[in-house]
């Protein structure tokens, strides 16, 4: 099962991809976790994304497409993962396709107000890396773990802002999925129960 998914921030891509790793023990790819760690530790990496993250820009393609390739090409990836912010444009989507084959691309839609609403009440759990939001917290604490919660520095309402304008999926990127054949797109419903429901039916689709 090689599911990459697709959809604007704040959608709830990360958020299912944790409930589709953990249902069908896959290794859950977030090249937005990746770069935040990394900046979190201050690697060689971190310096470079900062400032693109911190404006809500993208991350050049010469630095994304080679952590993912690396990524992928690690052993626990060889039955399966779910790539999620990966790829954002033509050029990613065609380089990760001269790598490896996926199986569907599953994009998750919500309306730019939508977005906007959920963003500004998004929490990340310091401890489990959940992201999760104001309304789920238990005690103020991570629904998960207990963990302590913090607001993401991209998710100020001006870098909200910058993000929807400059990160619009393009539509070559759903174009070139559909070409193939592996393009579904749902919405984004109001519980991440609600929206697995119709994840899962199409990876039902996919393993029998
Ligand atoms: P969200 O889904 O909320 O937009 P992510 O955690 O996926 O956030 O990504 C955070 C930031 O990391 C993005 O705003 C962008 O700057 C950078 N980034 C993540 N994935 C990519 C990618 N595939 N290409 C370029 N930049 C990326
Ligand atoms: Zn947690």
């Amino acid at each position: 099962m090689k599911i990459v998914l697709l959809g604007p921030p704040g959608s709830g891509k990360g958020t299912q991809a944790e409930l589709i790793c953990s249902k069908y023990n896959l290794p859950h790819i977030s090249t937005g976790d990746i770069f935040r760690s990394n900046i979190a530790n201050k690697t060689q990496l971190g310096l470079k994304v900062k400032q693109y993250i911190d404006s809500g820009s993208l991350v050049p393609d010469e630095l994304t497409i080679s952590i993912v390739k690396d990524r992928l090409s690690q052993d626990d990836c060889k039955n399966g993962f779910v790539l999620d912010g990966f790829p954002r444009v033509l050029n990613q989507a065609k380089q990760l396709d001269s790598f490896v084959k996926i199986d569907k691309a599953i994009m998750i839609d919500l309306s730019d107000d939508e977005i906007i609403n959920r963003l500004s009440k998004r929490r990340m759990c310091k401890k489990c890396s959940n992201p999760t939001h104001l309304d789920w917290l238990v005690d103020g604490k991570c629904e998960k773990c207990g963990g302590e919660v913090y607001i993401r520095n991209d998710d100020s309402p001006e870098t909200i802002k910058a993000r929807l304008e400059k990160q619009k999926l393009p539509q070559d990127v759903i174009d070139f999925y559909v070409e193939k054949g592996l393009f579904v797109k749902i919405n984004s419903l109001s519980t991440k129960q609600e929206t697995f429901i119709e994840v899962d039916k199409i990876l039902k689709s996919l393993v029998k």
